[in-house]
């Protein structure tokens, strides 16, 4: 399998190249140059397999003959080791729990996989990789703990001093091992310009084989499809007239990406609903036919809060940049605050079902598109894209009482933090970084 660039010149390249380049040369997204397809015969083969046997079958066209089968088996097995629960809110609703990973969000699928994938490439060329990260808060202890004791790789991790929430900098600070947080005098965007320079100084780039692990990695993209295919084969199993719909809460679109890759594949799913706060550049785009993305906007799902999604370029590759093709798979709403937190209080009264502000972004959204829409057949799947702890002072304000922390989040809130505090200054980070440990 190949990969080619969105912008379509720089030249297509292997699975190893895309993984370790991240974005291509030209600035492009990588997509594969083409989507394996899965026979009816062969899905049926797949409805009983566990989550990472599935994992498995479906990353294994995607790296053709990149790496031996038992080291990609031994990667899946290892990325997935927590549950993946679907749990059913009525007949015709489910909300697919993505946050049972270590850092309580759906980023760990992807953070997980990149991470085992990337280490198996870097131990192929004998070589210790960096992977370099400017974070504002959920990506960074997401890649933190992902690539935590993985050989052959280490991270370090730049986060903006004062301005991440205490959980967010415990989760960053904790990892321990092969991960290295820096606590930058400054603000998210001198974080990431310090990495950008990083990137682009010579004798850095001699001495230590870097990397990014942004969220638009191709490595961070695939492992999200598989769960996809899982809740739809779930779901089918028991109901095979079902026509499946997934609601995604969506900021930057690599989910909802991901799931229209599921569905090329040829996993029995119906359509999509792109649940947007109120950065709504693609919910506009749907109805008008015009991409006009907007200056980012804050608001209470602070992990969508994203103005100019990089994953539209990969949804207009996909579609041919038919808005009308786009349209008849993916439906488009933008939601407030105040509907996210009434959302909030209603499942939770009703349902006895503690949503976080992110999932109830997507629940809205679904009883939007319910109000103008009724189809008998369809049953639909919310993705529940992080544990409702995580936001706990939300809940707080929203429903008025202290929700129980699960164990492992309050483990990590009382581990010692571990950070090096650094200068807003790139010969301090450079002069670190040739420092670390091998
Ligand atoms: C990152 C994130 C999202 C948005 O996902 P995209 O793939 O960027 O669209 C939604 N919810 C949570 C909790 C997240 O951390």
């Amino acid at each position: 399998m190949k990969y080619y660039s969105t912008s379509r010149i720089s030249p297509a390249t292997s699975m190893k190249t895309a993984v370790l380049q991240g974005l291509a040369p030209d600035r492009g997204l990588y997509m594969p140059e083409w989507i394996p397809c899965f026979s009816s015969g062969k899905l049926d083969e797949l409805k009983d397999a566990s989550f990472s046997e599935l994992a498995f079958e479906i990353a294994k066209p995607f790296l053709g003959n990149e790496l031996d089968e038992s080291r990609l088996q031994e990667i899946t097995e290892q990325s997935f080791t927590f549950k993946v629960p679907l749990v059913r809110l009525n007949n015709q609703t489910y909300i697919l729990e993505l946050f049972e990973g270590p850092t309580l969000a759906f980023k760990d699928f992807g953070a997980r996989f990149m991470a085992r994938l990337t280490g198996a490439f870097a131990e192929e060329d004998n070589k210790l990789i960096t992977v370099l990260v400017a974070t504002s808060g959920d990506t960074g202890s997401a890649v933190a703990y992902g690539f935590k004791g993985v050989p052959n790789t280490r991270v370090v991790i730049l986060y903006p001093s004062g301005k991440v929430s205490r959980l967010q900098e415990q989760q960053l600070t904790t990892a321990g091992g092969n991960v290295t947080a820096l606590e930058v005098s400054g603000d998210f965007d001198a974080c990431q310009k310090l990495v950008k320079e990083a990137f682009a100084d010579a004798e850095l780039r001699s001495s230590l084989t870097l990397t990014s692990a942004n969220s638009i990695n191709i490595a961070r993209l695939l492992p999200q499809s598989f769960y996809y295919a899982y809740a739809s084969l779930q779901l089918k199993k028991k109901n095979p007239d079902a026509e499946i719909v997934f609601t995604v809460p969506s900021g930057n679109f690599g989910n909802l990406t991901a799931g229209i890759f599921a569905k090329k594949m040829g996993f029995p799913i119906k359509r999509f609903i792109a649940a947007s706060n109120k950065n709504d550049s693609v919910p506009r785009y749907l109805e008008t036919g015009s991409y006009e993305p907007h200056a980012t906007i804050e608001t209470l799902s602070t992990a969508m809060d994203v103005g100019n999604p990089s994953n539209f370029a990969r949804m207009l590759d996909i579609y041919d940049s038919s808005v009308r093709a786009m349209s008849d798979e993916i439906t488009g709403y933008s939601v407030s605050d105040a509907e996210t937190r009434e959302t909030m209080r209603v499942i939770y009264d009703e349902m006895g079902y503690l949503l976080d502000p992110h999932t109830a972004v997507g629940v809205t959204a679904l009883g939007k598109e319910r109000a103008k829409n009724q189809s008998e057949k369809e049953i639909s799947v919310v993705l529940s894209t992080a544990h409702p702890a995580k936001f706990v002072e939300t809940v707080r304000e929203t429903l008025e009482f202290d929700m129980q922390i699960p164990e492992r989040l309050a483990n990590v809130l009382n581990l010692t933090k571990q950070s090096t505090p650094i200068a807003n200054d790139f010969q301090a980070l450079k002069s670190l970084l040739l420092s670390l440990p091998c």
